[in-house]
């Protein structure tokens, strides 16, 4: 890592400038337009439009404008130096050129501004003569005319952009090209997360996020917030973190479970919450994080559990129709760097039982017992089963054996060795649990004492359907899954900004 901080930068940088101009042997003139902006600090108010660059094109075209962004890559040559500037995911390419109001000293600072650098720039806007294939900006360039630097970066990078925005297979891209390994990019996520991939990553993370509230919204269910600093384990104590609580100990919540069921008990009908769940597992795979963010939802129904199903199926349609519709360009932004094959489903979604599953894998030469859970290389192995079959990505597999869910679900009414419960799929991998749980107090005491679980530490969730509950289910999904399987990208790190996992957690 370089050492200093910006402010040193700033100052070299400074330095660098007056020695140049001084050691000039003409007149700068074109002093006071370009240099180290002093800190701004809002002691003025500028009244000035910064355009961004996604927005400039051939309409632009003989304007006069500024930008701000970052210095993306530079090249002098002669009396002329080229800047790509990116702001975001967008890049356009500036030409700070000697002319009548560009002195040779400007374009020599030019040349020596540090990438990642913000920078502030009045151009014209012309037309390229030539398609400019390195920028997204392809028809335009700017004429320098003014050029300053708003904040430094430090001049050894720990990171390069251009690695970070590498394919992760290096022979993809020439097997020489240098590329950064996924601990280089979260050590220094701050910078990676400036790649053009990661900018469109995020604001299709918030496109879930937004679709799943204005699906749910538009049926009436009601965004509530539960407690994530609890007393007792909801789920079994095994993956619990445990906190110190003043005097005592609390734990962070494993999922909003029991407090959605509680709303629900409380008549709010239909809720869904959105927040952090933590699990305190040792698991380091490719899809599981030590924190995640739950997208939660729990509803009553009428008389079967299918209504809830049904929603559920119908929320990650919407889910999927708008992500397609609304992130055409982030989602080519995002293949380039990880090419994968569009994502895949059907309307409605495919529902088959849990039964039908293991014959399909039986049918493949998978054998298994009735009462076993799928594991998970059997999981993808039924995702590329179904998605032969039916042609979708998407899936559920309901009526699992009761054995292998938590104590809370509702027993299947025709067997009992099974349940009311559900998981769905993408690209053959778990993103939802779900179930029709127990709303009857004494059913749900039976159920306690056969999974031996401390009756005293869950009161308050018992009590709750003591008092009369309507019949209820939801599900718990995880949304860095949902994102990693639909955009392929084969690693939840990818898809959490700041992830945790049980070797991370820093930054
Ligand atoms: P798995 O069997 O894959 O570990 P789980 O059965 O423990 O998952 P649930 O407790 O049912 O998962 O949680 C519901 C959803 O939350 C999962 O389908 C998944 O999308 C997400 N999820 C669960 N655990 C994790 C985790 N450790 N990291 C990221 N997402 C998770």
């Amino acid at each position: 890592m370089a050492s200093g901080d910006s402010s040193d930068s700033s100052k070299k940088l400074q330095e660098q400038q007056q020695n140049e101009s001084s050691t000039a042997h003409e007149e700068d003139f074109s002093q006071g337009n370009y240099g180290i902006m002093p800190l701004i600090q809002s002691k003025e108010k500028i009244d000035r439009q910064l355009i961004p660059v996604r927005d400039i094109n051939e309409k632009s075209a003989k304007q006069t404008i500024w930008i701000r962004g970052r210095l993306h890559t530079s090249r002098g040559k002669g009396k002329q130096c080229f800047l790509v500037i990116r702001h975001q995911s967008a890049t356009i390419q500036a030409v700070v050129c000697v002319s009548e109001n560009v002195s040779k000293p400007m374009v020599k600072f030019a040349t020596t501004i540090t990438k990642e650098s913000v920078i502030d720039v009045e151009g014209e806007v012309t037309l390229a003569p030539t398609p400019i294939e390195s920028c997204t900006q392809k028809d335009v360039e700017l004429q320098v005319k003014k050029l300053f630097v708003v904040s430094p970066a430090e001049p050894r990078l720990p990171l390069l952009i251009e690695d970070a925005m590498r394919p992760d297979d290096p022979t993809s891209d020439g097997a020489q090209a240098p590329h950064a390994n996924q601990d280089t990019r979260l050590d220094n996520r701050v910078i990676d997360l400036r790649t053009p991939a990661n900018q469109a990553i995020y604001r299709v993370e918030a496109g879930v996020c937004k679709l799943f509230r204005d699906t749910l919204d538009a049926k009436g269910f009601v965004e509530i917030h539960t407690p994530k600093i609890i007393s007792a384990a909801s789920e079994g104590g095994a993956n619990v973190f445990q906190v110190t609580y003043f005097k005592s100990n609390a734990y962070l919540a494993q999922s909003p479970q029991f407090y959605k069921q509680m709303a629900i008990a409380a008549d709010f009908g239909k809720v869904y919450t959105i927040g952090a769940v933590f699990r305190a597992e040792d698991s380091n795979t490719h899809r599981h994080l030590t924190e995640f963010v739950g997208l939660d939802l729990e509803m009553a129904f009428s008389y079967h559990y299918h209504e809830v199903v049904n929603t559920i199926g119908d929320l990650f349609t919407q889910i999927f129709k708008g992500l397609a519709e609304r992130f055409v360009t982030e989602i080519a932004i995002i293949n380039k760097q990880f090419p994968c094959e569009p994502f895949e489903f059907i309307e409605p979604a495919l529902r088959i039982e849990y039964k039908e599953g293991l014959a399909l894998l039986a049918e493949a030469g998978v054998q298994m017992g009735s009462e076993e859970d799928l594991s998970t290389e059997n999981e993808r192995i039924l995702g590329r089963i179904v998605k032969a079959k039916y042609h979708t990505d998407f899936y559920i597999l309901d009526k699992y054996p009761l054995a292998v869910r938590p104590f809370y679900t509702m027993p299947d009414p025709d067997n009992p060795k099974y349940s009311n419960s559900y998981d769905m799929f993408m690209r053959g991998e778990e993103i939802l649990s779900g179930a029709q749980r127990i709303h009857d107090s004494q059913l749900l005491l039976e159920r306690v004492k056969h999974h031996k679980i401390n009756i005293d530490q869950i009161k308050s969730y018992i009590d709750a359907f003591r008092y009369g509950c309507p019949p209820h289910g939801g599900g718990g999904i995880g949304l860095e899954r949902v994102l990693m399987l639909y955009l392929g990208l084969g690693n939840v790190r990818k898809t959490s900004m700041f992830p945790r996992d049980p070797k991370r957690i820093t930054p």
